[in-house]
């Protein structure tokens, strides 16, 4: 691991900008297909890919609209009752990003251009990519070509495309095609991929689809509008989308256009005699509409309306509108690292990603790799509730709610699949668009049962948060109900030291343990899911009779299953093994074989990819934080030197290959008191896909780790947790670091927290009033009122970084990153 930000990425190709990412050099065939997800830009609904104007020389292509997909019959090479049956993928959807050039007949090609010039940048506070080229043409013009793309974020169905052609030195035949293309399975004529980059096996990519997908229903194109459409049903999902462009050109140069449409292709073509200096600007609007079966037609009366409003209000406003769309955000939502701007540039980054792949999802979920890749399918994982929502619950509470409703919405299908698994209540699927389970891999899918327990914490942290009772009583009780109802049922009685409730044959998040009984993960969080389930019921019990009773009869919940629930809870197992003094990832865990991971060579890793999954399974060897999550999830539940203890038994075994995991270690790690491995591990996510520290950012972001940073900045740095409905801060401030600033919206009072290396400061930016403990004092902080500054004395030594108390050992790399656990060997692997 490496301390050193700059040193994880190249910075002659991105230098520092605290509010955009440039990059000065075009990105070579290996760079091509991570510069393409670190330059796309979405809204949360529609995402464009970071794919150059030309529409060729790209690694992958990719227009995502949030939840269009088609579905799959899964084919199982053995079947067996209740595995999953509709796989379900995110559909590439027509390209409209497509702007080919060509100046004496000679089309621009990035990779061949003899480029005097280039600089392409993404800009924070605009929500604007922009790109600038000065390009010597083989017969030795210079040509400035200025383009522009951004999807507003205030009008969800539209992205403004503009393209800026001057040839600066003499005159020329310009043409411009611009361009809706659909591709067939991402492929165009001009699509070369990358061949060293290798499309072996890996799990994590989409799957891809073979026949063709998207049934052309309408083409069409009108010269004197400047418009093109392009219609489609998908052929097995039958969801449709519709897609248009607008076209506006301004130049004071003669020109003619021309349209072409056909059932893959709508393009208008403008021919221009170029005057030298004269500029020839294109501005194009693109809308996308999409249904589970509206006539494509419609939808495209729908992209009519969105582009007709578009031009109305034009471009200059919709930037406008963008970029006061932005100001609003970063308000609720920056986190500001005073003095450190190549850090201060990637929080911004990975924060901006969430918004580009959570504000405008409305109705649908906050996929994998939000919209700017097809990894993962496109699927909804826990990777929303567990490490997207708490960002947007304390910064954007309306876009959780809509997350937490979409959840709601799925319920139905959730307590059909609980019956297909023989349980009562509801189980949401692991990974789906739709609603149902699409995970083919039960062991490291279905099995994971905690998912109902992750949307449960979720919601109560989102309702504690805002206090919208409103939502807990109407919709969120029925959640909590259904899923308090499947652990009841799923787990059992056993008569052993008095009667134990207990939870067997599921997986933790550690995918590399699998099908186990009593997950630590599992049974704290289960526990918290009951308990939490009574606490609604109760409260509604007391808040609303009427509405109380409309739900018992609802749900048909009798008062005798809530007290069911909390005696569960009351004595559900939690294992520790006395020995070691630790909690074992799962009952048995700690008979297993170490895995040697010190001299596990490079290539052999992340072990997903070189390993049976029977000899992962087989090992103590995790591939994401398991226990160490549930510390932090739970905090209240566990002890100081529980946590300590804990963490350094898995911290050596943690392979941290899904990146959900370096962010829960930089947490935990803060909070036991190892400052430098917390930092780093808070390094490593920040910029893991900034520096494709993992190596397929070209699939997409990593969505679950950018809400992680925002994790690791506010509870690990800045140390705030929700203890329970109760706001408290305890920071573990870098000691490298001056100032971290960060906000958090409580009930509608927007508070600023600063924390410095021997003091806290509260301010509040908006609303009323709110009530927060540092270190265990409570402090109110009220509107118009002066800054209220806390100093953190008597405990100063937490926050100062000190080395930790015990002794360290080394890692492969040098680092030291753990401490042996006292009275035991030193066991193979952690040595
Ligand atoms: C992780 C899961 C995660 C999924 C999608 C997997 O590699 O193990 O925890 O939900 O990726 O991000």
């Amino acid at each position: 691991m490496n301390a050193q930000p700059d040193a994880r990425l190249d910075r002659t190709r991105f230098p520092v900008d605290e509010w955009r990412l440039v990059e000065t050099q075009p990105p070579t065939a290996e760079q091509l297909g991570t510069a393409e997800t670190l330059f796309s830009v979405g809204n949360g609904y529609l995402g464009l890919r970071g794919n150059v104007e030309e529409g060729r020389d790209s690694h992958t292509h990719g227009t995502f609209v949030n939840g269009f997909h088609e579905t799959w019959d899964i084919q199982h090479a053995e079947e067996a009752f209740g595995f999953a049956r509709v796989g379900q993928t995110i559909v590439n959807a027509p390209d409209a990003k497509v702007i080919r050039l060509y100046v004496d007949d000679e089309p621009l090609l990035l990779p061949i251009a003899d480029l005097l010039e280039y600089e392409r940048a993404v800009d924070f506070r605009a929500g604007v990519l922009s790109r600038e080229l000065l390009w010597r043409t083989p017969s030795g013009k210079q040509v400035r070509i200025r383009s522009s793309r951004m999807v507003s974020f205030t009008q969800r169905h539209l992205a403004v495309l503009s393209f800026e052609v001057t040839v600066l030195d003499a005159r020329a035949p310009v043409a411009i095609s611009s361009q809706i293309l659909n591709r067939q399975d991402g492929e165009d004529e001009y699509h070369v991929r990358a061949k060293s980059m290798g499309e072996g096996f890996d799990p994590r990519k989409g799957e891809h689809l073979r026949d063709r997908v998207l049934v052309p229903e309408s083409h069409g194109g009108d010269v004197e509008l400047g418009r093109v459409t392009l219609g489609y049903r998908c052929a097995n999902s039958g969801m449709t989308i519709g897609v248009a462009a607008d076209h506006h050109l301004e130049t004071a140069n003669a020109f003619t256009t021309s349209v072409h449409t056909d059932d893959d292709l709508a393009k208008l073509t403008f021919r221009i005699d170029a005057e030298p200096g004269q500029p020839i600007r294109l501005t194009k609007l693109v809308s996308y509409h999409t249904s589970r079966g509206v006539p494509s037609r419609e939808l495209l009366d729908r992209c009519h309306r969105t582009l007709d409003r578009a031009r109305a209000e034009g471009v200059d406003r919709l930037e406008i509108e963008q970029r006061e769309w932005l100001d609003d955000f970063w308000a609720r939502s920056d986190v500001e690292v005073a003095g450190q701007p190549e850090i201060q540039q990637a929080v911004r980054w990975n924060l901006f990603q969430i918004a580009q792949s959570s504000a405008r999802a409305e109705g649908t979920g906050i996929a994998a790799k939000g919209v700017s890749g097809s990894g993962y399918g496109g699927h909804y994982f826990w990777d929303t509730e567990i490490y997207v929502l708490p960002f947007l619950t304390y910064t954007s509470p309306r876009y959780a709610r809509n997350a937490l409703r979409f959840r709601y919405s799925l319920l139905d299908a959730a307590r059909r699949r609980a019956e297909q698994l023989s349980q009562h209540g509801a189980l949401f699927p692991w990974r789906t668009i739709n609603g149902e389970e699409a995970s083919a891999y039960y062991a490291a899918g279905t099995a994971q049962y905690h998912i109902d327990a992750d949307i449960s914490y979720a919601l109560t942290q989102y309702v504690r948060a805002t206090g919208d009772v409103d939502f807990l009583l109407k919709e969120g009780v029925d959640i909590l109900v259904e899923t308090a109802r499947m652990w009841a049922d799923l787990g059992f009685w056993r008569a052993e030291n008095g009667e134990t409730f207990h939870i067997h044959g599921v997986t933790g998040p550690d995918e590399y343990t699998t099908v186990v009984n009593n997950n630590l993960f599992t049974n704290v969080m289960a526990r918290f899911n009951l308990r939490s389930a009574a606490d609604a019921v109760r409260m509604l019990a007391k808040r609303d009779g009427r509405g109380y009773e409309q739900m018992l009869a609802r749900l048909d919940l009798e008062f005798a299953e809530v007290e069911a629930w909390e005696h569960a809870a009351e004595q559900m197992v939690i294992p520790f093994d006395e020995h070691l003094g630790i909690h074992p990832q799962h009952e048995d865990f700690l008979q297993r074989e170490v895995w040697d991971l010190a001299h596990t060579p490079p290539d052999k890793r992340p072990l997903l990819l070189h390993f049976h999954p029977l000899v992962i399974y087989r090992f103590q060897v995790l591939k994401q934080a398991d226990v160490v999550l549930a510390l932090y999830l739970q905090g209240d539940q566990f002890s100081d030197e529980l946590k300590r203890a804990d963490f350094e038994y898995y911290d050596p075994i943690t392979t941290g290959d899904s990146t959900l995991s370096a962010v829960v270690q930089s947490i935990i790690a803060a909070e036991v008191g190892y400052h430098d491995l917390a930092l780093n591990y808070f390094l490593d996510a920040l910029f893991v896909d900034l520096a494709d520290l993992h190596d397929n950012t070209t699939d997409g972001v990593h969505v679950a780790s950018t809400g992680g940073v925002w994790n690791a900045l506010v509870s690990g740095f800045g140390g705030f947790r929700d203890q329970g409905g109760r706001f408290t801060i305890d920071p573990r401030l870098p000691m490298e670091w001056t100032e971290l600033t960060y906000r958090i919206t409580i009930s509608g009072t927007r508070v600023r927290v600063r924390v410095r290396q021997h003091e806290v400061e509260l301010a509040v930016e908006s609303g009323d009033t709110a009530t927060i403990k540092v270190r265990g004092a409570a402090i109110t902080v009220k509107a118009g009122e002066q800054p209220v500054v806390i100093a953190l004395d008597g405990q100063g030594p937490r926050l100062q970084g000190s080395p930790p108390p015990v002794a360290g050992r080394e890692r492969a790399d040098g680092t030291v990153i753990a401490a042996i656990v006292p009275g035991t060997d030193p066991l193979p692997g952690r040595a």
